[in-house]
């Protein structure tokens, strides 16, 4: 009986123990489930969130797609702007301009019509200038619509401002340009040249699911500035070509005016270079003789001449001397003018024609106690010329330089090199040439009004005559001076080769 009870005991105990292992056992699976069911719960709520990303992430990228597609269009209507911009600012005509302006470009913009009216000043209305999409008879009719509403256009121009059916503003406005243009979206850009006709760029679609964006605007109104600046360069260039054009016509008017005045002017110095060598020619003949008698009355050893009739007679003689000085000087003057006397060009010394003059002038100059210096060596300067005729200038100029130079005054005689030419120049310390005068000196017969010119005979010629020689030697001559201080007159010759 006890065996039998401690077992029962025993049994009991092991069964409590059992139960108690259960229940810790089931206690810990409790706990595990509880955190299975957390972890569960996490797992859940990342899903969704993972959900919800990928349906954000499915949203951005049809926006990217829609916002590429925009960026794509944009890009292509820039592009496409570049090259019209590019192709109408290359055109200098008004006309030509509309003609380089492409419909495709606009169409690819999603314009499939457009056209462009200018303000015509005489007539007061607005003129077409280009059209695409439109036939001829709906132009006719929107011509019409633009006419019966011709203020609210010239308002549009003025305004320099964009309306588009995608604006909200102006519904009046837009709901006319609709009714004239027949377009469910539209663009209408004022174009606004500096100077010249104004007028609109309308471009728009009859695309019911069309939409305007912004960027179409912007590109039209780009498109109808660049229409601007082409206009005005046009009439820019259309005014500079009409004044060149007159300017041309007046140049060959005057050229012309002028040939028949050099050939009038060269007709009557022909005539006066004739008349002057007929006339001297004329002169010469009696002028010799009357000179002959009065040399042979007054050497002949026949006869005594009582003293007043030698005076008169040595008159006669010095007078005729000085006349045919004269007659010759005005002859040779002619001669040369008329190209009838040529210079014999010839390789010589300008030293050795000056030497050859001063031994003629020398005497004058001990007269007058003038100092006279040169600064020419031998060979240094060698000139083509006449040789002459350039001794008739030395003596000409020299002689003149002793007459109007006081006593004890200075001559100088300088020569220089400039590029193929020699210059002479002759300076004295004078009484000098006014500034007036000194234009008018080489004229024939000049001279001027001054004491010495009162005193002492002369013709007016001797300057004339150096400036034809030097001019026929394929120089020239011209003079510096001052009054009271002296003059340099200086002459160029071709130097020898
Ligand atoms: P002419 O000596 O016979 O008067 P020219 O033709 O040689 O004629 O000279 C014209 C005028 O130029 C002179 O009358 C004189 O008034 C002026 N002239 C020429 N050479 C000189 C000079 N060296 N100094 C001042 N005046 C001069």
């Amino acid at each position: 009986m006890l065996g039998g009870e401690y077992f029962i005991y025993m049994l009991g105990l092991l069964s409590f123990i059992a139960l108690v292992i259960v229940v810790v056992m089931l206690v810990f699976k409790m706990d595990e489930l509880k955190i299975l069911q957390s972890t569960v719960d996490n797992l859940k709520t990342s899903l969704d969130e993972m959900d919800e990303q990928a349906k954000l992430i499915i949203r951005t990228d049809v926006e990217l797609n829609k916002t590429q597609g925009e960026l794509d269009k944009k890009l292509s209507g820039l592009y496409g702007l570049q090259k019209v911009s590019q192709e109408i600012s290359t055109t200098l005509e008004e006309e030509r301009v509309f003609e380089m302006l492409d419909p495709e470009y606009l169409q690819k913009l999603g314009f499939d019509r457009a056209c462009v009216f200018l303000w015509d000043e005489t007539n007061k209305e607005f003129l077409l200038r280009f059209k695409s999409g439109y036939p001829e008879q709906e132009i006719e009719r929107i011509k019409k619509g633009i006419d019966a509403n011709k203020n609210m256009y010239v308002d549009l121009t003025i305004l320099k401002k964009n309306v588009s059916s995608g604006s909200t503003k102006e519904r009046l406005i837009q709901n006319k340009i609709n009714d004239i243009f027949r377009a469910t979206s539209f663009v209408v850009s004022p174009i606004l040249p500096k100077e010249g006709s104004k007028g609109f760029l309308f471009a728009g679609t009859q695309d019911p699911d069309a939409s305007i964006t912004a960027g179409d605007e912007e590109l039209i109104a780009i498109l109808a500035n660049q229409i601007s600046q082409a206009l005005e360069n046009a009439r820019l260039f259309e005014q500079t070509w009409k004044a060149h054009q007159e300017l041309e016509k007046k140049v060959e008017l005057r050229t012309r005016e002028l040939s028949a005045a050099l050939e009038k002017v060269k007709q009557a110095n022909k005539r006066k270079s004739d008349f002057v060598s007929s006339v001297t020619h004329e002169l010469r003949t009696p002028l010799t003789s009357v000179k002959g008698y009065a040399s042979i009355l007054l050497s002949s050893k026949k006869w005594k001449l009582p003293e007043d009739v030698r005076t008169r007679l040595e008159k006669i003689n010095r007078h005729s001397d000085e006349l045919s000085q004269f007659v010759n000087d005005l002859l040779d003057i002619s001669r040369i003018e008329s190209g009838r006397v040529t210079m014999k060009a010839q390789d010589c010394s300008i030293k050795d024609i000056l030497d050859a003059s001063m031994e003629i002038l020398s005497v004058l100059l001990k007269e007058k106690n003038i100092e006279f210096s040169s600064d020419m060596t031998k060979d240094a300067l060698r000139v083509l010329a006449d040789v002459s005729q350039i001794k008739r200038v030395f003596i000409n100029l020299i002689n003149n330089a002793i007459k109007f130079t006081p006593e004890k005054g200075r001559i100088s005689v300088s020569s220089c090199r400039q590029d193929d030419q020699i210059q002479i120049d002759i300076a004295d310390t004078g009484c000098g040439i006014s500034r007036e005068a000194q234009g008018k000196i080489f004229e024939e017969f000049y001279r001027d009004d001054n004491p010495i010119n009162q005193e002492v005979k002369g013709s007016g010629l001797g300057l004339a005559l150096v400036k034809n020689i030097i001019e026929a030697n394929k120089g020239k001559i011209w003079v510096k001076s001052k009054i009271g201080t002296g003059s340099t007159f200086s002459f160029t010759l071709p130097i020898a080769a």
